[in-house]
């Protein structure tokens, strides 16, 4: 073993590893990367398939955001947003804001149902003001005070409620944790969590209400769709009218839902559960940590949310806000909750939350550098392209009998892995079949890794076709594996 692998096993805990399994084998050790690709301490090759978990957007060593860095470490690394202004997070805020609110345009055609919700309904609110941070759970903590805090404030309720979705993840500070419903990571912490509500995410592949056809893998179309899903939100809103404790706010990540195991919400769902939320006086948090800058919506389209004409009144970004180069995050929210925490200072209105590294300088470059390649005709046209590739090279997986769903928005993509895909059998997370098959594809050159039974491609916009192919031959190849998908 080497030299750095042996001072990892030594002193490094891993984030959601079991470290038993762990110091059983060699780590990988990268020490470099360039473009979608990973060299390890051997110099062997690896594609980064998952995208380092979902934050690298342009490949590694972009020399734009290489520049970017370099020019600000001659300025300055660092100082603190607590009573100084920076000049890269002041123009990085604006460029947000703006890339945020070309969405008003849908967000004013969107109508509010419910009378009661006179606020929402005559004022589209813009998102206009950000709260820096440095992390997706960091984000989520932010929406989650703001609006906790806005609720209490507007005399709406005084203790307010959240609403997520079932198999939600939203982060691992406690607060995100307690929007979060996935039983395997959170249970262990449920007697240091609030209480949140859950409803039924739309997983079409598993809806409770059978209307999913997988019996021909040539034609996996759904049956005519009732929305039933989306009743079950109004009634959860319906459910709490006489109480003076309705939801502060629901929480949602617009059109996919990652952790969850690659959810797809079917065109309109996302509309329609905000125009319920916003209908019954509820805020909106999308936590876009995942899907935001091009990753989930069509291009030139940067986030989600503007994909369906949905206005959120906060909006939780990290991950790729760097290029996935730095830990960075931003809240963005609206004048409305911004105004509401104006006051004198004897008031004590004010936001008492904040990190070391907000509004962090050399992040803010490298987040403003990533921008204006998100924004360039090379990269519109590259997401695109990729996107197409995507689609086309994983049609040769449908036939597979252990690959029962292929769910794909923009340029995510979840492979859900059954015994049988006519059955649509689960394999038990102890096979750990994901594992096994993420395992086969790193011997295979190919790099990322599962969420239980489904296997994530979220590859680098530079992605070529052919190392679209490698990826897919290597999911192939491992999933054929003896051993991969068997306990034997
Ligand atoms: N929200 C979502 C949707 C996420 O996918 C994640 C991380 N996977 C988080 C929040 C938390 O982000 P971080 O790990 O940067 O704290």
């Amino acid at each position: 073993m080497n030299a750095l692998a042996k001072l990892d096993h030594r002193y490094v805990w891993h984030p959601f590893t079991q470290m038993r399994d762990w110091l059983r084998r060699e780590p990988i050790v990268i020490v470099e990367g360039h473009g979608a690709v990973l060299r390890d301490i051997y110099g062997r090759e690896y594609l980064d398939a998952n995208s380092s978990i979902w934050t690298n957007l342009h490949g590694h060593n972009h020399p734009k955001i290489n520049t970017a860095i370099q020019r600000q470490l001659k300025k300055v690394a660092h100082s603190s947003a607590l009573g100084l202004a920076n000049e890269a997070a002041s123009l990085l805020a604006e460029k947000l804001v703006k890339a945020a609110s070309s969405q008003s345009d849908h967000a004013s055609r969107v109508t509010h149902h419910s009378p009661r919700n006179t606020q929402h309904a005559t004022r589209p609110a813009l998102l206009t003001k950000i709260f820096f941070s440095d992390d997706g759970s960091t984000a989520m903590e932010v929406a989650l005070k703001l609006a906790y805090e806005y609720t209490r404030r507007t005399g709406r309720s005084r203790q307010p409620k959240f609403l997520s979705l079932e198999g939600a993840y939203h982060g691992d500070t406690v607060g995100a944790v307690a929007l979060g419903h996935i039983e395997l990571f959170h249970k262990a912490y449920s007697g240091l969590l609030f209480k949140t509500d859950k409803v039924a995410a739309p997983y079409c592949y598993r809806c409770p209400y059978n209307r999913a056809k997988p019996e021909r893998a040539d034609a996996r179309e759904y049956r005519k769709c009732n929305w039933e899903c989306v009743d079950d939100l109004e009634k959860k809103f319906a459910s709490r009218k006489k109480k003076a404790n309705p939801y502060a706010a629901f929480v949602v990540e617009p059109l996919m839902q990652g952790a969850a195991g690659m959810i797809p919400q079917p065109s309109g769902w996302l509309k329609r559960a905000a125009e319920i939320s916003h209908g019954h006086g509820a805020l909106l948090i999308a936590d876009e940590v995942m899907t935001g800058f091009g990753r989930a919506a069509n291009a030139p389209t940067l986030f989600a949310c503007q994909q369906e004409g949905v206005q959120p009144d906060f909006l939780a970004v990290a991950k790729g806000l760097t290029g996935g180069y730095l830990p960075m995050a931003a809240t963005l929210t609206t004048q409305r909750i911004f105004d509401a925490f104006l006051g004198e200072y004897h008031e004590f209105n004010t936001f008492f939350h904040g990190h070391s590294f907000t509004g962090n300088q050399l992040g803010a470059a490298a987040a403003l550098a990533n921008l204006e390649i998100l924004q360039s005709g090379a990269s519109i046209r590259a997401r695109c392209s990729l996107q197409i590739t995507l689609q086309e090279e994983l049609k040769s997986l449908w036939t597979m009998p252990n690959i029962g769903d292929i769910r794909q928005v923009g340029l995510v993509v979840g492979i859900e892995l059954v015994k049988d895909w006519g059955t649509r059998e689960p394999f038990d997370l102890r096979e750990r079949a994901g594992i096994r098959v993420c395992e086969a594809m790193a011997r295979r050159g190919v790099l990322t890794r599962p969420i239980g039974n489904v296997v994530v491609l979220m590859p680098p916009y530079c992605t070529t076709r052919d190392q679209v192919k490698q990826m897919v031959a290597a999911l192939k190849e491992a999933i054929a594996e003896p051993g991969a998908l068997t306990t034997g």
